[in-house]
């Protein structure tokens, strides 16, 4: 077979709606570190986590690595919210783009941004080797990919900007040399930076909550912190959870798109924005040779955005925003539909491929999708990674052991305004409704 026939044969289960597994190929395909169920909660601690995803583990570990007493604090298990949901995509830039941070913040500030993301894939690739963890890491790089015409020009010149500010090694490919990246002819061309990674985030995630454990740290899942209550004018509270209280010399808050009510500062900037993927059945090697031979970590130029990469096992991951709306089975499923043809429209030659997974999560948007991170009314918080916290989250957790720490000059984000989003109150759905007719009109505009 030639790489450009590359086709998945009909299987008799292809279409059979019954095998899809509504859940995160990631934690179906990894093993947790532990059973952090029963974990008698402490009294007292220097350092209280709340959530444990990548942020917060990672400050777990971080923090008592450093000699802290640390808890986390997890209503529902380890990797449960966005970090065992994601694409594994851990990129280069800045949610906002380069050009528009330049716009917005000035050249020297912009570029200050931009360089945390590569540091932060750095601690991944640091952290990987330190410990020799099997997670499926690859520095196989990412691509942008051109939804319209006007879109490589765009790409042009962010290309040209890091070149010349940040020295970032990225190349533009036309849309006549397509192939060499990419198994579709929809795209108008491409820039591709080689310092983007993928990893199976399942695996990472537990990883680094047995890396906390080892350190000192304890984690209690289906803990759910209720309330708050701060010590006069201190950063010590006592927290109340489902399975008792306790108290903390400082608590860090790394919910994310999930950020409740004892949070309500932070809720109201917080919008949550469900982002759905599917995952074929393993394709044949000739296969994803043709899809994406270079394995980059891939996404396009819409607003209503498309990313894509081959996982570990061969399988085509497939996710996007597919449309405005949260995460629930029903969601999931309905946006999957709409994301498994758009899959087909990219990638006619997986038509055939039966899909093994289909599953949400929800990402954290903020006005400006910018990371927030700080310390507001004595409690420290690290949030709002728009759709790119796979290395910031991680990342962030490290930054937020120092902050705790007292380094304060360490979370390049502190300066940001953080307002409030209008109107918010923790009830989404207006907002997502009138934001998604916003994005689609974009799209078709631009
Ligand atoms: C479908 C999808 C695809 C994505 N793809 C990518 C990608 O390819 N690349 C990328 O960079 N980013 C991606 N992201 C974003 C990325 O996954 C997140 O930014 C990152 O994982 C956030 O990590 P976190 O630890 O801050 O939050 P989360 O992983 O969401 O963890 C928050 C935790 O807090 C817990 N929690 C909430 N409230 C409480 C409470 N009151 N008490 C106790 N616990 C509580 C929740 O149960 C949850 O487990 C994606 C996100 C989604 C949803």
């Amino acid at each position: 077979m030639s790489t450009h026939d590359a086709t998945i044969p009909s299987s008799p289960t292809s279409k059979d709606p019954g095998t899809v597994k509504m859940h995160s190929y990631w934690l179906d395909t990894a093993t947790p570190s532990g059973d952090y169920t029963q974990t008698p909660l402490p009294k007292e601690v220097d350092v209280a986590v709340v959530g444990a995803g990548f942020t917060g583990l990672s400050t777990a570990y971080h923090a008592a690595k450093a000699g802290k007493s640390v808890a986390v604090l997890e209503t529902n298990t380890v990797n449960w919210g966005a970090s065992g949901r994601n694409g594994g995509m851990a990129t280069t830039g800045l949610a906002i783009g380069f050009r528009t941070a330049i716009k917005r913040y000035g050249e020297q500030r912009a570029i200050g941004y931009f360089r945390e993301y590569n540091a932060a894939i750095d601690l991944i690739e640091d952290l990987v080797r330190e410990h020799d963890l099997d997670v499926d890491y690859a520095r196989t790089g990412k691509m942008n990919l051109a939804w319209k015409p006007s879109h490589l020009e765009g790409l042009k010149q962010t290309a040209e900007a890091l070149h010349r500010l940040v020295d970032q090694p990225v190349r533009i490919v036309e849309r006549d040399d397509i192939r060499s990246e990419i198994g579709s002819d929809v795209y108008h061309g491409a820039m591709v930076d080689p310092l983007g990674a993928g990893m199976h985030v399942g695996k990472f995630g537990h990883a680094l909550a047995g890396l906390a454990v080892d350190e000192g740290a304890t984690i209690h899942e289906h803990a759910e912190v209720v309330g708050l209550e701060r010590k006069g004018s201190t950063t010590v509270h006592d927290i109340q959870t489902s399975r008792g209280t306790l108290r903390a010399g400082s608590v860090v808050v790394g919910t994310s798109g999930y950020t409740g009510k004892p949070f309500g500062w932070q809720q109201r900037r917080i919008i949550p924005v469900g982002s759905f993927i599917v995952v074929t059945e393993p394709l044949p090697q000739e296969v994803v040779d043709e899809l994406l031979p270079n394995r980059r970590m891939a996404s396009d130029t819409k607003n209503f955005i498309y990313y894509f990469r081959i996982t570990p096992d061969n399988r085509l991951l497939f996710g996007g925003r597919a449309r405005f709306a949260l995460s629930d089975p029903s969601q999931d499923r309905e946006s999957g539909e709409i994301l498994k043809k758009a899959m087909h429209r990219i990638f006619p030659q997986v038509r055939q491929a039966r899909i093994d997974y289909m599953w949400g999560g929800l990402v954290d948007i903020s006005m400006d999708q910018m990371v927030h991170a700080g310390e507001r009314n004595g409690v420290f918080y690290s949030t709002n990674y728009s759709g790119h916290g796979v290395q910031m989250a991680n990342y962030m957790g490290k930054v937020m052991a120092d902050v705790v720490a007292g380094e304060t000059h360490r979370n390049i984000w502190r300066d940001l305004k953080h307002p409030w989003i209008p109107g918010y109150f923790g009830k989404p759905w207006l907002h997502l409704r009138a934001g998604g007719a916003y994005y689609a009109l974009q799209d078709r505009l631009s």
